[in-house]
């Protein structure tokens, strides 16, 4: 099934209702069969039996739109997913299923760095910058993190070469695509191991809803993941499962959307920064020149930076914008905006983050050129 007819019909065969919109099921537990010819002891039971089956037990192990969520995700991710409650629980569960002894990570979401951190304090692990020096340190069964594109520029980096340090010591190679969500990229063409992405961002696409996913690239994977998060308890919620099953539907639709919007204002900004002399730099995947860009993106990320004259116009920009909310995190319909010295302790503090919405983008320019030109 192709990408956009997935996204909509990927889990019909487990619909349990003529409801075209499935249901939201906020129960817990759920009755086994009446016919006790039907059940099944705990120690005959398997994942086959249990997961992505049409059955249901507990809420904790799956329910009907957690189920039809992965369903939907594997043909979209070109893998098997697993779906958590969060992205830092995703990476949570990527810690805990390697337990490496080194994890080598670089410029990367905040969080990640502090459950990296949190491994770090309990002796489990030992966090290293991701840097070619450091890859001397490698073991077999370490693991190299990857964020790209890298939050807050939405820059490249080149997935094939990480991929092949890491395998020349036997490490594994996991891909953040948090900021470039199908069908932008596909790590795994350039030789990622496994991919994480937030949900929360792309994939739920509404600022409404908190997810996590790891893709696998085999099922016997994807199986050790969904039973650790059994014990983890980190299955995503049901009101929040529902509404990300809604959004996948217009997943191609908004990404497609809010990337051709982004590398739109990013050019106009760009070709036109000696015009705005409070604007120092554009910053942004689509102006960057490195050749292995093309093979491994179909469109670029759709949050950029600019870097303003000096502090004070950096924190009052955002107070002038219409159509750019001042909110951190991204990914949603709406742009929003973020002057970075919030969230962020060691971002120049002349940094502005852009996560571009799926608005008319002549508005969006307009909105940002009457601002630069307060
Ligand atoms: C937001 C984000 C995360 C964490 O995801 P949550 O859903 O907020 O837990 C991880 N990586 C990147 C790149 C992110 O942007």
């Amino acid at each position: 099934m192709s990408f956009q007819t997935s996204s909509i019909h990927g889990g019909d065969h487990l619909h349990r209702s003529s409801d075209v919109t499935p249901p939201i099921n906020i129960s817990t537990t759920y009755k086994y069969p009446k016919d006790p010819s039907k059940l099944v002891k705990a120690k005959d039971a398997n994942y086959d039996s249990i997961f992505n089956s049409g059955d249901y037990y507990y809420s904790r192990l799956s329910h009907p739109n957690s189920d039809l969520i992965e369903l939907i995700l594997d043909n979209i991710c070109h893998g098997n997913c697993v779906v958590y409650n969060s992205g830092l629980s995703a990476f949570f569960a990527l810690l805990t299923h390697f337990n490496p002894k080194h994890i080598l990570i670089g410029q990367a979401y905040h969080g990640c760095h502090g459950i990296a951190d949190i491994f770090s304090r309990n002796n489990w692990t030992q966090v290293l910058e991701l840097n070619h020096e450091n890859f001397l340190y490698l073991q077999p069964g370490d693991l190299v993190h990857l964020e790209t594109p890298v939050n807050p520029e939405g820059i490249h980096f080149d997935i094939s070469h990480y991929a092949q340090l890491a395998h020349e010591k036997g490490a594994i190679l996991l891909v953040d695509s948090t900021f470039a969500p199908p069908p932008l990229q596909n790590p795994f063409n350039q030789g990622a191991d496994i991919i994480m992405h937030s949900a929360t961002k792309y994939f739920g696409g509404h600022s409404d809803l908190l997810a996590g996913i790891i893709v696998a690239k085999d099922l016997d994977t994807k199986k050790k993941f969904v039973q650790d998060r059994i014990y983890l308890g980190t299955n995503i919620g049901n009101l929040e499962s529902s509404m990300l099953v809604r959004s996948l539907k217009t997943l191609k639709l908004r990404v497609l959307t809010q990337s051709d919007n982004c590398v739109k204002l990013v050019k106009y900004l760009n070709d036109n920064n000696d015009k705005f002399p409070n604007l120092i730099k554009v910053v942004h995947g689509s102006l960057q020149s490195d050749s292995f860009i093309s093979n491994q993106v179909t469109g670029h990320s759709p949050v950029f930076s600019v870097l303003l004259k000096d502090e004070e116009t950096a924190k009052t920009f955002p107070s002038k914008l219409k159509y750019f909310y001042h909110a951190t995190s991204l990914g949603g319909v709406e742009s929003l905006i973020e002057w970075r010295a919030i969230s962020d302790t060691t971002v120049d503090e002349r940094l502005l983050r852009v996560s571009v919405g799926v608005e008319d983008v002549e508005d969006l320019i307009q909105d940002f050129t009457q601002a630069l030109n307060q």
